[in-house]
């Protein structure tokens, strides 16, 4: 019996399969633990987590994430992507001398929720001896997100993403990092792409090219842009790392929502549709110029946006 067949990119065994039904991993003979369809490959444990890195090690390569020098913050919000991304940058980088990481936690005020996550930051940020900085709307903003989304008509993922990437910018800069590390997986990158598509914003397709820096903020590379939503499961669940199941209590965005069914469907029926959307848009990508969008200062609040007045200091009331 396969467990847990998933629906999408990969059906996933975890051991669970009887003996004789068992494939083995096609480059060691050991049993799998997974087999991905898009590329039609049974991997043991160790070949996988081998896969995963591999896949994270070009990306940083080919788009230059780190350079020499760097000091890279890892967003960790607590969640299996953050989690396992500050994991595989420690694995990669601990014997470099001249990058530095650090992690930056954003207590957005959910209740019931924050608390669980934040305990599985703080514990892997301890165990990998990581200098991890914990900022919450509430020192930042004066407000907690459940506050917030009791007063205003915006929807609780509006407020939050737009306040979250506000605070974890400010604390990344005031840490003095050079790049911000956030745990974006295949599955959102795909799902951003095509919903920007669908939206046709092409100022948001611009702003999604991997090297575009802009002025005041501290530059995001996404690291596991490669890797499958559920192979970064696999791969927590596989290196024994700290992995909650809890879900916000928040709804997420209803639109991106039915974008994850279609693609998760679409991939079922077309394995490796996934990495046909990122691929074209790469390619799209060195075709558009800079976003026509200029950064300035917010009359308010000093952070960088689009306006004078910025997107947070709007959501907050700051100005009517
Ligand atoms: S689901 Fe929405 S409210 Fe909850 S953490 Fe994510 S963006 Fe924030
Ligand atoms: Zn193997
Ligand atoms: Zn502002």
């Amino acid at each position: 019996m396969i467990v847990n067949t998933l629906n999408d990119n990969a059906s996933i065994y975890i051991n669970t399969l009887p003996f004789e039904r068992q494939m083995n991993c096609q480059r060691c003979n050991k049993t799998a633990v997974i087999y991905q369809k898009y590329s039609n490959a049974h991997l043991c444990k160790t070949h996988f987590s081998e896969d995963v890195e591999r896949k994270i090690k070009r990306d940083i390569r080919k788009f230059k994430m780190v350079e020499r020098g760097n000091r890279i913050a890892v967003g960790l919000s607590g969640g299996k992507d953050s989690i396992a991304l500050l994991y595989i940058l420690h694995k990669i980088f601990h014997e470099r001398p001249d990058i530095e990481l650090i992690a930056i936690t954003i207590d957005e005020g959910i209740n019931g929720y924050r608390e669980h996550t934040l305990a599985h930051a703080e514990k892997l940020a301890g165990n990998l001896g990581i200098s991890h900085t914990i900022n919450s709307f509430k020192e930042g903003f004066d407000i907690t997100l459940d506050e917030l989304t009791g007063k205003k008509e915006h929807a609780a993922c509006t407020l939050c993403g737009v306040l979250r990437k506000n605070l974890l910018n400010r604390t990344a800069r005031e840490l003095g990092a050079d790049k911000l590390a956030i745990g974006h997986n295949l599955d959102d990158e795909s799902q951003t792409i095509l919903m920007n598509y669908l939206r046709a914003d092409l100022d948001r397709i611009k702003r999604m090219i991997p090297d575009t820096e802009q002025p005041g903020l501290v530059p995001r590379i996404k690291p596991l842009r490669s890797i499958p939503e559920k192979e970064v499961a696999l791969y927590g669940f596989l290196n024994n790392l700290p992995v909650s199941t809890d879900e916000c209590p928040y709804a997420g965005e209803a639109l991106r929502n039915e974008i994850r069914e279609i693609l998760n469907n679409y991939e079922v029926k077309h394995p490796g549709t996934k990495y046909s959307l990122l691929g074209g848009f790469e390619e799209i990508a060195e075709v558009l110029h800079p976003p026509a969008t200029k950064i300035v200062r917010c009359g308010l609040c000093g952070e960088p946006g689009s306006e004078n007045v910025c997107k947070t200091c709007r959501l907050l009331g700051r100005v009517e």
